[in-house]
């Protein structure tokens, strides 16, 4: 009995499929065609499904995340959406992620004078070292600081960043890179670069860098690498002057881990044939925080349902939309990895693109921190482009306000997956639901195990849902794309990006 129903239910399954297949691709759409699409049935689905215990709250490295990473494509794949070009046909941009576990024990000793784990110095590359004897000073530690120096055995030290670039970021993802490199090339035994980039403390620097975290993949260092705190100690500045000391350095306890995650990523090409050589990024990140035990708290799993199961339902209803009705521009659907984690599977996918940058018009993203508002949506950077008009008139053909961001002292622009693509130059903005500030009310469920699906109001999203869905409906089909309105911060990088 159980397997003839199953069997049964299987056929009109298949019957089903076939006749969507066989539909033609029904143009252009309206508000009752996405009404009568996004239905609240539907979105609880997926909802309930992403948000469940046993997702485990989607953390970056699990392989709950996998599995929503197979959600996507499987609901991408059952409604015609095509998987984006460099995918392999699987959907999947592979991200490569490092884990690394700090030291438990370090210690740099120069000229007899000692600095100490996470208060002076940490460690961000490499195993675990022992080595004493010369120090060597290098400057910058360009190649040509390397060539003039014997450094050969030696502990080398040098600053952070180059002579003409104090940028935190190039200094730690590129220039310490190739200095480490150096190092190995030229036959150092360690390299310890002095902190000199201003404006940033060391206490912050050391917790971030030196503490447990995962990143992006950093090329593995060749040699132990240690950063320290610019010191004014004697044997420091002696160094500095005179190139050269005695000292050691020792580190016990240091691990890094590679491993690689997903974004999920389909195209729908456009319909018309020009403007289809222009694409939508429609976003949401799907990953959350996933599983911690405090003391006294009962439940440990982040469900993560209003973040971001809800932005990525957001992105699953658009991309059924346009699966079933095309619009004059393509859009590429991407389901971002790790961006609980530091936006990492954005800023992976902006120095990555399935889709050349230039072509790329516009990011609408779809995240929040939840909601405290039923009456309106919030759109993080609404009056930053043109498309203002179209998020107002889609908000309000679904019975919400748009609304701009409530609490720009909180910078929310900057945490989510939208930054990364405005620091390319694209037009980039946040659909968020309904904040009206950071209250208590939000707090209750923001990265809460308390973010549970029985907690969310769908007479409220499935407004938001069919608003999010239109809005990328008038974005695809507006005669001109959105650019950054004049004087934006961001529009120099626009320029630089297309030309104009
Ligand atoms: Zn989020």
């Amino acid at each position: 009995m159980k397997k003839l129903t199953l069997a049964l239910l299987a056929l009109i399954v298949c019957a089903a499929v076939h006749a969507q297949k066989k539909s033609p691709k029904n143009t252009p759409s309206s508000v009752a065609d996405i009404t009568n699409l996004v239905t609240k049935s539907d979105a609880e689905a997926h909802l309930t499904f992403l948000a469940a215990d046993e997702m485990r709250g989607r953390n970056t490295g699990s392989p709950e995340l996998e599995i929503a990473a197979n959600y996507i494509a499987s609901n991408f794949r059952q409604w015609g959406i095509k998987p984006a070009p460099g995918t392999n046909d699987t959907y999947f941009q592979t991200v490569e992620f490092q884990k690394v576990t700090p030291p438990s024990f370090l210690e740099f000793v120069v000229d007899g004078q000692t600095f100490k784990l996470k208060e002076d110095v940490i460690q961000v590359g490499g195993s675990d070292v022992d080595v004493a004897g010369g120090i060597v000073f290098v400057g910058y530690g360009s190649r040509a600081d390397f060539e003039k120096t014997d450094v050969k055995g030696k502990i080398v030290v040098a600053f952070t960043g180059s002579a003409d670039d104090a940028n935190i970021q190039r200094a730690f993802m590129t220039e310490s890179v190739s200095k480490n490199a150096l190092t190995k090339e030229f036959g150092g035994a360690a390299l310890v670069e002095i902190n000199t980039i201003p404006g940033i403390p060391w206490q912050n620097l050391a917790g971030f860098l030196g503490g447990t975290r995962t990143s992006l993949k950093r090329e593995a260092a060749a040699v132990p690498h240690f950063w320290m705190k610019n010191s004014d100690a004697a044997p420091v500045t002696a160094l500095k002057e005179t190139k050269s000391a005695k000292g050691s350095v020792k580190s016990v306890g240091m691990r890094v881990k590679y491993f690689s995650g997903k974004n999920v990523a389909g195209v729908v090409e456009g319909t018309d044939p020009a403007l289809k050589n222009e694409y939508i990024v429609i976003s949401a990140h799907y990953d959350h925080i996933g599983v911690k035990s405090k003391p006294n708290q009962q439940d440990s799993i982040y469900n993560g349902a209003r973040d971001n199961a809800i932005g990525t339902v957001g992105m699953l209803e658009t991309a059924r939309f346009f699966g079933k009705y095309p619009q004059k521009r393509s859009v590429l659907l991407l389901a971002l990895t790790a961006e609980e984690a530091g936006l990492l599977g954005s800023s992976w996918y902006s120095d990555h693109p399935l889709i050349p940058l230039k072509q790329t018009v516009f990011n609408f993203n779809c995240d929040g921190a939840g909601y405290n508002d039923t009456s309106i949506a919030t759109i993080i950077g609404m009056e930053r482009t043109t498309a203002e008009p179209e998020i107002a008139k889609a908000c309000e053909a679904f019975g919400l306000k748009a609304t701009i961001d409530p609490v720009p002292e909180q910078n929310l622009y900057e945490r989510s997956d939208n930054y990364n693509f405005a620091k390319k130059g694209i037009p980039a903005i946040d659909f968020a639901p309904g904040t009206k500030a950071f209250d208590a009310e939000l707090m209750k469920y923001y990265h809460q195990p308390a973010d549970e699906v029985g907690s969310l109001d769908f007479d409220y999203l499935i407004k938001y849902f069919r608003a999010y869905v239109y809005t990328n409906y008038l974005l695809a089909t507006m005669p001109q794309a959105p650019v950054w309105k004049a004087g934006d911060k961001f529009e120099a990088e626009a320029k630089k990006l297309y030309g104009k």
